[in-house]
């Protein structure tokens, strides 16, 4: 086995994967991956694959835009090795507040070189005619949405490294790692001792176990996840070709062809955290138990808008873990405090983000920094206060809230794991009617509601009951001293911008 390399990446699922292949792009080939199983082995293997655009996130946008067109190119250069399904998909929308919202991302999309586009309800009729229009108001429509079979993309990425010079060693699990003096690193693995220069752990639900080697804890933890596998359905066996996928966020499931059945995956309120106090030793390629009756009231909801669903019988369910963040979003980069050291771990959408994930990690590793500022998925967003039972509490919370309308300043009011730090003016702020946030942690007001009226903020993509608040905060501190929720900010225009993209300044 070789024994000395320039990056060890720790774990061949998606991400690791996709990590080799893009540094070897780069122009780095001394670089290595050693996986604990075989290539897809934790939780890429059984995905459904999905791969949306959607996001309201500019840069994870960005990301899951840049992994579906190299997607869309692997598969052309591997002439059907991969297999991925470009179908298009509709998203539905049931209230004002969602159309809002995907207007906002259409918007953002836009601004990506996305085709992404609003529709009516007689649009998804015809993109979608086994669709029951009824109480709909309107949706969202991608043509380049679709899904893939992780494996053959996973190892056309490892084919394409192993042909640049990148090594990959299976059944091969890291069991300690040390760092040496001058900074490299001594990892001891199954099969021998690796002497690294850069260590990247991308060792999926068990990256925790990776990372107390090294010496820290990072803020991740699995969630269940369960998809159910239809039989042939009559309808689609009529077809010659494959219908667009179809995500309704407000009953919070997705629905796409699978052969000519169906797979159709619920985000349940009451999600489960799988393993938290650690993963079975003897756990490998395996699933978990299936639990129908978590996700059947979004089934049944599911059949009343789709009747064909109910049409074939249940040929499996697909119950894996997946890691959550207590935002929701992966951890790419440096780990604070630790040199030639990098995670890229932590997805709950890794098929769809791998791509885009390994092409920034590489950039963190050859250039120093990526290309866009990836603040919202560096790990070091997080601080002390993300430990394991915060961690657990808010990855089961942004689990059941896997398709939340995605309103500026939701997240930071959500109730899950508040007071975690709190500074002596708080009680103070509160009984002055503050509407309070969570930000990095901190506690702290961010707007204050005129007497009488309830401390409470009314999300909107719109203006919100903060606004005049706000606009009365910022006219006082332009016209006469004071300190303001917003004090950096100069003008009444940039306080009221920064309170809608939710920007979080100040603890
Ligand atoms: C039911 C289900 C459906 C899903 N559907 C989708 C979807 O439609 N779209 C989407 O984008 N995502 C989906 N996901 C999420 C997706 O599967 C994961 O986010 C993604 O696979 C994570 O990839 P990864 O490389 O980070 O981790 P993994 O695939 O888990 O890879 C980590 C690897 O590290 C190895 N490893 C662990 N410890 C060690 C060690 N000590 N030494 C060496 N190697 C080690 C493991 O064996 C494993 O192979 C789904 C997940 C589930 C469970």
């Amino acid at each position: 086995m070789k024994n000395t390399t320039e990056v060890l990446i720790i774990g061949g699922g998606i991400a690791g994967v996709s990590t080799l292949y893009h540094l070897t792009q780069m122009g780095w080939t001394d670089v290595m991956l050693t996986e604990k199983l075989e290539l897809t082995a934790g939780s890429t293997w059984h995905a459904a694959g999905n791969l949306p655009h959607f996001s309201n996130s500019y840069n994870i946008m960005k990301l899951q835009q840049y992994s579906i067109s190299l997607y869309a190119k692997l598969q052309q250069e591997n002439e059907g090795g991969v297999s991925h399904h470009q179908t298009g998909a509709v998203r539905l929308a049931h209230t004002q507040d969602r159309m809002d919202e995907f207007e906002r991302v259409v918007a953002m999309g836009e601004m990506a070189g996305l085709r992404l586009e609003m529709v009516d309800t007689d649009r998804l009729k015809e993109l979608y005619p086994h669709l029951n229009t009824e109480g709909l108001l309107g949706g969202m429509w991608d043509p380049d949405d679709g899904h893939i079979d992780p494996t053959t993309i996973t190892n056309a990425m490892a084919s394409r490294a192993r042909a640049a010079g990148a090594t990959i060693i299976r059944q091969n699990p890291v069991e300690s790692i040390e760092q040496q003096p001058n900074g490299r690193w001594k990892v001891t693995t199954a099969k021998g001792v690796i002497d690294a220069g850069i260590i990247v752990n991308a060792a999926g639900f068990r990256a925790n176990e990776v990372a107390k080697m090294v010496g820290h804890q990072l803020p991740m933890c699995s969630m269940e996840h369960q998809f159910v596998v239809t039989d042939n359905v009559p309808e689609l066996e009529k077809l010659d070709h494959m219908i667009p996928m179809l995500r309704d966020p407000d009953v919070s499931y997705y629905l796409r062809q699978e052969g000519k059945g169906l797979i159709l995956g619920p985000y349940e309120p009451g999600g489960i955290p799988w393993a938290t106090d650690g993963v079975p030793a003897a756990f490998g390629q395996e699933l978990l138990a299936p639990d129908l009756d978590r996700i059947e009231e979004i089934m049944c909801t599911a059949m009343e808008q789709i009747e064909m669903i109910g049409t074939a019988g249940i040929k499996t369910v697909v119950n894996g873990p997946i890691t959550y963040t207590p935002d929701g979003h992966p951890l790419i980069g440096p780990v604070h405090g630790y040199d030639n050291y990098f995670v890229c771990t932590g997805f709950n959408f890794g098929i769809v983000q791998g791509g885009g994930a390994g092409h920034f990690m590489a950039q963190w590793i050859v250039d120093g920094h990526p290309e866009l500022d990836l603040f919202e998925l560096d790990p070091r967003r997080f601080g002390d206060y993300a430990n394991h039972e915060y961690t657990v509490a808010k990855a089961t919370e942004v689990y059941a809230n896997e398709y939340q309308l995605g309103y500026a300043n939701e997240y930071a009011m959500r109730p899950a794991m508040r007071d975690q730090k709190t500074v002596p003016a708080l009680l103070r702020q509160q009984q002055k009617n503050a509407v309070c946030g969570a930000y990095f942690g901190w506690e702290r007001a961010s707007w204050f509601a005129p007497e009488g009226q309830p401390a409470k903020e009314v999300h909107s993509f719109r203006r919100g009951n903060w606004f005049e608040a706000v606009a009365e905060e910022c006219r006082l501190v332009q016209e006469k001293p004071g300190l303001s929720t917003f004090p950096r900010l100069p003008s009444l225009r940039s306080a009221v911008t920064a309170h809608t993209t939710g920007w979080n300044l100040f603890p």
